[in-house]
């Protein structure tokens, strides 16, 4: 609540801008249908990045339901889509990941971009996303993963723990938001446990691809 006025530019800050190649990437990968209604719902979407992407890429055919347990996030994403006339493609619903207010089988796709990490019972959060996914239906999260190249995972540690930080707490006033973000991209399973964990949720083909050398990863599945 307190970091969403300021989350857009944080997130421009602490990547360097690299977030947006990284969601550009994950809704390609998607590839939402651009010549047929289609609907698919981005859970901790906060401020709306991946949605209004997917919006975009179906060429208006998408219908994006955005999910996040906290208000403010979503009060900030509600007032973008409208800047940006995609609201009528969009749905802001406040609910908790590990507890969809869906019925099962209503999604053609689920993303989840720097959420599930944030979720504490990370199953559950995974079975739900199952439950309510379509058969055929894609399962897509980023998340931060473990750096893959010694030299990289150096430079990248001492900007988690000194820059990002104080970085927080210069433009949102309060560091703490920060800190629980990096220590709790350090406690996150790396790219193969997390898969086995998507693997024991029910999803078939589960893939992953590093990106900036595992800094981010992005995960799929299938609902088959
Ligand atoms: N997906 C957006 C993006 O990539 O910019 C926002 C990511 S932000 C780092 C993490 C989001 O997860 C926050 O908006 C937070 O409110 C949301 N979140 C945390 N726990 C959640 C939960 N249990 N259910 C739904 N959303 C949750």
């Amino acid at each position: 609540h307190k970091v969403a006025q300021r989350y857009d530019v944080m997130n421009d800050l602490m990547s360097a801008g690299m977030h947006r190649v990284w969601k550009d990437a994950m809704v390609t990968a998607l590839n939402p249908p651009k010549d047929r209604p289609w609907h698919s719902l981005d859970v901790a979407g906060g401020t709306g990045d991946i949605a209004f992407r997917i919006v975009e890429a179906s060429r208006g055919n998408a219908q994006v339901d955005v999910l996040d347990i906290n208000g403010s996030m979503l009060e900030v994403g509600r007032e973008r889509a409208e800047k940006r006339g995609l609201a009528d493609n969009l749905a802001f619903v406040e609910a908790n990941a590990e507890d969809l207010p869906f019925e099962d089988g209503s999604f053609d796709a689920y993303t989840i971009a720097f959420g599930i990490r944030n979720v504490p019972d990370i199953p559950k959060a995974l079975g739900e996303a199952y439950r309510v996914l379509k058969r055929g239906g894609r399962f897509l999260c980023l998340e931060f993963s473990e750096v893959d190249a010694p030299l990289l995972e150096t430079l990248y540690e001492k900007w988690s723990f000194n820059a990002i930080p104080r970085i927080g707490q210069a433009v949102t006033g309060d560091g703490e938001p920060y800190r629980y973000l990096v220590e709790s991209i350090a406690k996150f399973p790396n790219q193969e446990n997390f898969a086995a964990m998507i693997r024991n949720a029910g999803f078939s083909r589960v893939t992953y691809t590093n990106y900036t050398g595992g800094i981010a990863a992005l995960h799929s599945g299938w609902k088959l």
